[in-house]
């Protein structure tokens, strides 16, 4: 990398926006934190901010404003506010890569807006492509801009693929922790709280992508991802429930070989690779694995009974068009619930096949066809639960 690289993080608050700024800080020298962006929580971005010295911070909720420009008003850093403020602040030129690292349906419009603006994307925002996978592919097409991912199995696939050829890939091995309900009896999942999901084994993660790590709508969500990322029809796409996380993922081959990517269960390794290319690797101290990391590997197959979201994913998959946008739309609704106890664990598969019997299905949607399903399958699945 010849010259330092202005870095754009949407979501700098949350767990990748965390980890992303550590790799910053890691390497001064070659990246620069330019725009940090937070939804509500104030207080770190105004820590975050005071450390970086970023040219501009954006706190989207508009009530924690004042508070925030307040706390900078004696620096060079400009604060801005409001629900259209990102995706008109990714478009600065200075800008050359946007680490989406947002929750949910909302990452869309920023991450398009910085499609169009040509930039670099470190991709951890998955749903933006489980909503919309083919219009993003679309915008692809005729913008210089490149998606690298960043979630840890697409990393791996990533790697695998390096060097070969598309025609050559029989098959994606995508594997899965099988979340903190793996070992837990079926009969016994009904009665599980947030609480009990939320002590996740082995990654470190926000409340929202551990509960869906917990019912596996997660890797439904990275199977649609990968989908789009490496243009891999869904029934080539395997999930294998893998409890040390160390095998990130594998890739088949059409002569039978098999590539798999290793490495730590740690987010900072793909969040470095990610921001490494297209140049490539970044030489880092990080703690290296050991044969006592590796020595015990287990594999067994995803039980799609227990975890029937799984099932809803390739179904949604196939049917296409907005189907993916309204299963997302009312995960989201959902996990909320699940998150404040008001409904039970086994209710979030309930409400997401409930809301895709009654949203219709639009076939190769505009960007407005996916906001109008988002807000009807948002105001279906609300109703279900109240
Ligand atoms: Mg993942």
């Amino acid at each position: 990398m010849e010259q330092q690289r202005n870095i754009a993080i949407l979501g700098s608050t949350g767990s990748i926006g965390r980890q992303t700024l550590d790799i910053v800080a890691e390497y001064p020298q070659l990246f620069k934190a330019h725009l940090l962006v937070a939804h509500t929580s104030a207080d770190l971005l105004i820590e975050q901010a005071l450390r970086f010295m970023p040219r501009v911070v954006i706190i989207a909720s508009e009530s924690h404003y004042d508070k925030v420009r307040a706390a900078l008003s004696h620096l060079p850093i400009e604060v801005r506010t409001g629900s259209h403020a990102i995706a008109e602040a990714v478009v600065d030129p200075l800008i050359d890569t946007v680490v989406t690292a947002m929750v949910g349906y909302s990452g869309l419009e920023s991450t398009i807006a910085a499609i169009k603006a040509g930039k670099r994307i470190a991709l951890a925002n998955k749903e933006t492509l489980v909503v919309a996978g083919e219009l993003i592919e679309q915008l692809l097409a005729t913008s210089p801009s490149k998606l690298y991912p960043v979630d840890s199995e697409h990393g791996a696939f990533y790697q695998c693929l390096m060097g070969e050829r598309r025609d050559d890939v029989a098959k994606l091995i995508l594997t899965a922790s099988g979340g903190p309900f793996r070992t837990t009896p079926r009969e016994q999942l009904e009665t599980m709280r947030a609480a009990d999901a939320l002590k996740h084994p082995n990654w470190s993660m926000g409340a929202k992508i551990t509960i869906d790590s917990a019912t596996m709508m997660n890797k439904g969500f990275e199977m649609i991802e990968a989908r789009w990322l490496f243009g891999i029809a869904p029934r080539d796409i395997e999930i294998v429930v893998h409890p040390q996380s160390i095998v990130h993922s594998m890739v088949e081959f059409v002569d039978g070989s098999v590539k798999a990517q290793l490495g730590l269960p740690d987010m900072h390794l793909p969040i470095r690779f990610a921001l490494g290319l297209p140049e490539g690797r970044l030489r880092s101290d990080c703690r290296k694995m050991t044969i006592d990391d590796y020595a015990n590997l287990t594999f067994e197959r995803p039980d799609m009974d227990k975890f029937p979201l799984l099932r809803t994913a390739y179904d949604a998959a196939a049917v296409g068009g907005t189907a993916p946008c309204t299963m997302n739309a009312a995960n989201e609704i959902a996990v909320a619930a699940f998150l404040h106890d008001k409904i039970g664990f086994n209710d979030i598969y309930r409400i997401i096949e409930r809301t895709l019997t009654r949203v219709p299905v639009i076939q190769h949607p505009t960007y407005n066809d996916f906001v109008a399903t988002n807000e009807e399958a948002r105001r279906i699945a609300v109703s279900l639960i109240d």
